[in-house]
């Protein structure tokens, strides 16, 4: 085998574009000068557009967990009511996080595969008039599901005050984000999935309703006071040393996002999802999630006549291929294929070919090509003109 050379189609991290690369290897700057200013001044405005928001984008250094942990701490106090959506191992997180801030938690629990219905939100809401927040998930990476976001600022304030705090991690970047239309309160988002960065930086946006509960809470923790990071930002420069490199790395993603542009960016995703679901109906192994709940940026296969972990070993030694597999209760049974960030429907078109030869290795019965061609098929039917462009 060819060393030196991996596929990697997990759900965060992502591959990594070359330029992107080169631009954080560049030599280290002192975080007080002028230059980290100039970095963030050409950053800051450019994030809003990804967020679909008029407030500023705060970026922590953290990983993804710690946006979250930053959201609930800012906004939430100990023995408030919240309602935390759980429809996979993420919405769990987010109410782990509440619990070990001694938050008094509720959780709708969902099937693992299914997206939450807003309706039903509504309902409970209007049950318990003490919730002071609902936490949702966006993109649960655990299933693939896209949950109804763009749905749920709005019923929400139907009927009660509660905030609106949605963990955007494995979607922001790659599927359309409105904050404001969609009357989104806070939105995270990390480094490592869509914007094809390594881990390291976490992206929160606030809303003014959010602010003011969050001035009003009296106690915010130290790194993760957020209106610390407000009072910074506004002067360009941040409360303690950010992570310089990942800066770097991020003004040159952003340059790749505005050159393809946002729509552009959102539809080859949403290509992708559609190559990659034709694929495995082709050669007839199941999904987890239907199509009107499927994400862009991760698709969820549950075999029911191979071993999917010999399957994940197999393609991995075989060609360097790693797919994530599944998480708790789903651990065995299914596996995920990432196609979010620097993945082009050509990326999806090998990814498909190695795990057809992945699956006739291990004795499953394929017909060579079968998933490959439903592909091709539909790259055919919607695959836009790529503008590829050499610019390493
Ligand atoms: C990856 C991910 C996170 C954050 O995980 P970290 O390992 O802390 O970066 C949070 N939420 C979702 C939905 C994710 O996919």
């Amino acid at each position: 085998m060819l060393f030196d050379q991996q596929f990697l189609r997990i759900p965060g991290p992502t591959p990594i574009p070359p330029s992107v690369e080169r631009a954080m290897s560049q030599p280290m700057i002192g975080h007080r000068g002028i230059e980290t200013s100039e970095l963030l001044q050409s950053i800051k405005p450019r994030l809003n557009k990804v967020f679909g928001t008029k407030q500023d984008v705060l970026i922590v250094a953290g990983s993804g967990t710690a946006g979250l942990e930053a959201a609930v701490v800012n906004s939430v106090r100990p023995l408030d009511e919240v309602l935390v959506i759980v429809t996979g191992a993420f919405g769990v997180r987010f109410a782990k996080i509440c619990e070990a801030y001694g938050i008094h938690v509720h959780r709708m629990d969902y099937e693992w595969g299914k997206a939450f219905n807003p309706e039903e939100v509504t309902r409970y809401l209007e049950q318990y008039p003490e919730i002071k927040v609902v936490f949702a998930t966006y993109c649960e990476t655990s299933t693939g599901v896209l949950n109804p976001i763009d749905q749920l600022g709005a019923i929400v304030r139907e009927v009660s005050d509660a905030l609106v705090i949605v963990d955007g991690v494995s979607c922001v970047g790659g599927v359309e984000t409105k904050m404001d239309e969609w009357q989104i309160d806070i939105v995270v988002t990390g480094s490592q999935k869509a914007f094809m960065l390594p881990a390291g930086l976490t992206f929160i946006s606030v809303s003014e309703r959010a602010w003011n509960v969050i001035e009003s809470n009296p106690n915010r923790g130290f790194y993760f006071d957020l209106t610390k990071y407000q009072n910074n930002y506004e002067k360009d420069t941040t409360p303690f040393t950010p992570a310089i490199s990942l800066l770097f790395g991020l003004e040159q993603v952003l340059n790749l996002l505005e050159a393809e542009g946002l729509e552009e960016v959102y539809a080859r995703h949403q290509l992708m999802m559609d190559m990659t679901r034709a694929a495995f109906r082709a050669l007839n192994i199941p999904l987890l999630t239907e199509d009107k709940d499927a994400s862009p940026t991760v698709t969820a296969v549950q075999p029911d006549d191979f071993d999917a972990e010999l399957f994940r070993k197999t393609i991995k030694s075989q060609f360097g291929l790693s797919v994530a597999g599944g998480q708790e209760h789903l651990k065995g049974k299914i596996f995920r294929v990432g196609h979010m960030g620097f993945c082009s429907p050509a990326d999806v078109l090998q990814t498909i070919a190695m795990m057809e030869i992945g699956m006739n290795r291990i004795g499953k019965e394929v017909q060579l090509g079968a998933g490959v061609a439903a592909a091709q098929q539909i790259y055919v039917k919607k695959g836009r003109e790529n503008k590829c462009q050499f610019k390493f």
